[in-house]
């Protein structure tokens, strides 16, 4: 009778064991509940997964050492880029020179979330000299403001461009 009342009541350890391990693993919300949990970086919203994860991780470390940073732009509706890159074309005289500074929205890495813009120059000084430890490189000469996921985390970034003219 005791040992009935065992497995009995195993079984159902067993079962609770089963179902706590289902509802851990549910969710196609848990990478979600994982950056809630994190607290993602304020301007993360929209962004490619893996560079608000980087960004977020950097701009933690940042603040820990004192280094004001905090996102300026990061992604952008085709919308928002469109109107940027006609208002680059007038400020600029042509698409030509305008490509220098903005990119058409089939082009630009901030419509497809895979780019931050970010600040004050301090701040992006500190993530130039140390982005690449999440993967975030400078990617342009004239736009210390910009920064992509461009290696490896711990690898070295790529040789940054003059400008984003040809991509
Ligand atoms: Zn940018």
């Amino acid at each position: 009778m005791l040992l009935r009342y065992v497995e009995r009541g195993s079984r159902i350890l067993g079962a609770a064991a089963a179902l706590t391990a289902v509802l851990a693993g549910t969710a196609h919300a848990a990478p979600t509940d994982q950056r809630a949990a994190l607290g993602s970086a304020a301007g993360t919203e929209g962004l490619d997964p893996s560079l608000a994860m980087a960004y977020t991780l950097a701009e933690r470390e940042a603040h820990a050492q004192g280094v004001p940073l905090s996102i300026t732009s990061g992604y952008r509706t085709p919308e928002q880029q469109r109107w940027l890159w006609e208002d680059g074309i007038r400020t600029h005289g042509s698409p030509d020179e305008a490509r220098r500074w903005v990119l058409p929205p089939e082009e630009s890495t901030h419509v497809s979330g895979r780019a931050v813009d970010v600040g004050p120059q301090g701040g992006a000084q500190w993530l130039e000299a140390n982005g690449s430890r999440w993967g975030l490189c400078r990617m342009y000469g004239n736009e210390w403001w910009h920064f992509e996921l461009a290696t490896l985390p711990g690898a070295a970034c790529p040789p940054v461009r003059p400008d984003a003219h040809d991509r």
